[in-house]
């Protein structure tokens, strides 16, 4: 799909209803911070700043959604995993997304669960995909900076890992190279819903 444009519309904050949606369809982004969540987006859309890159691990509480051709919607939730955050920021983050994934009414199309391949699952990750698996939400796990290792070790890795979460959707990608398997998924599940 060719972006043509991409657009911030908006930033929930509140952990009471982090839910913004106008009936078009959302894939959101989740993982640890760190992970390159805001580099993978950005790098979808083919734009440099569009979500701010390396923003301070765990500040950020807000849910972002970024709207794309008018068409669809990618969400930038907030990262989880940092360490030096106080255990109330933690508690809200943990709200936000777990509000996002599992709302009664509003479903995502797809939730996308990021992980730093050379980091591989933490238990974190796995609480995630449970909750996904127990809402029934579907997902699909990316596996990020793969340009870090070698095609031997990448999947190595991607076996480890699809075991590791029980999950046959598990994409490699680099936001860097713009490369990897998510860039075929992306394609086809954008061409197949829109
Ligand atoms: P976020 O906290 O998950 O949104 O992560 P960011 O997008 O801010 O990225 C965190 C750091 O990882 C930044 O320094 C990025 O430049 C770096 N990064 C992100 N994606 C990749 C990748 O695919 N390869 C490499 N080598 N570095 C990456």
């Amino acid at each position: 799909m060719n972006i043509t444009s991409s657009v911030f519309v908006k930033g929930v904050t509140k952990t009471s209803d982090p839910i913004f949606s106008d009936g078009l369809i959302q894939i959101g982004f989740v993982g640890r911070s760190n992970v390159g969540k805001s580099s993978i987006i950005n790098s979808l859309v083919k734009r440099k700043n569009l979500v701010k890159v390396g923003k301070k691990p765990g500040k950020t509480t807000e849910i972002n959604f970024f709207k794309i051709n008018d068409l669809f919607y990618l969400v930038d939730l907030p990262g989880y995993g940092y360490a030096k955050v106080t255990i109330a920021m933690k508690n809200k983050i943990k709200e936000m997304i777990y509000s996002y994934v599992t709302h009664e009414i509003f479903t995502p199309l797809c939730v996308v669960v990021v992980l730093d391949i050379k980091a591989g699952v933490t238990d974190l990750d796995r609480e995630m995909i449970h909750i996904l698996r127990e809402q029934n939400q579907r997902y699909v796990v990316l596996v990020n900076k793969t340009d870090k290792l070698n095609q031997k070790e990448v999947s190595e890795k991607i076996r480890n890992i699809e075991k590791d979460t029980l999950t046959n959707d598990v994409f490699t990608y680099s936001a860097l190279t713009k490369k990897g398997t998510f860039v075929n998924f992306f394609e086809n599940v954008l061409t197949k819903e829109i």
